[in-house]
């Protein structure tokens, strides 16, 4: 295995690392928030500065569970307000009710493939009046 290679994998296995310790933090952050508010906002920050450092994507689960403007970790019903949108494109919104801050993240896939069970098979002959011999 050359030079290459090793080093490759050297940076999967880190991401790899980096991604267990995000959610590690966050699940630490959802436990401790009834005590204390802030320790979980501190939680937060880390896992956010893991994630820079290690160039990863906040794991699906929690992308709706930080502020990203003031870093509060976000607990629906508590310090955050949650909302579904189909229009003019299915998303949640988050609003923080800390800063206010408003947050859209759509949730393409699960309504793609909805869609698509439901779509009936049109067939091609509904088109134009004069379109010939085809
Ligand atoms: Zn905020």
């Amino acid at each position: 295995m050359g030079k290459r290679e090793i080093r490759k994998r050297e940076q999967r296995e880190k991401k790899r690392v980096a991604a267990e310790r995000v959610d590690v933090l966050f699940t630490l952050a959802e436990r401790v928030f009834p005590y204390e508010p802030e320790l979980s906002d501190r939680y937060v920050e880390i896992a956010l500065a893991v994630q820079r450092k290690a160039k990863i994507r906040i794991p699906r689960k929690w992308r709706r569970r930080y502020c990203r403007r003031c870093h509060s970790f976000l607990v629906p019903g508590v310090n955050a307000r949650v909302r579904l949108r189909s229009r003019p494109y299915p998303h949640v919104v988050v609003k923080c009710l800390k800063c206010g801050h408003i947050m859209r993240l759509p949730y393409l896939r699960e309504k793609k493939e909805r869609r698509n069970l439901w779509r009936p098979r049109r067939a091609r002959s509904e088109s134009g009046p004069s379109e010939g011999s085809s």
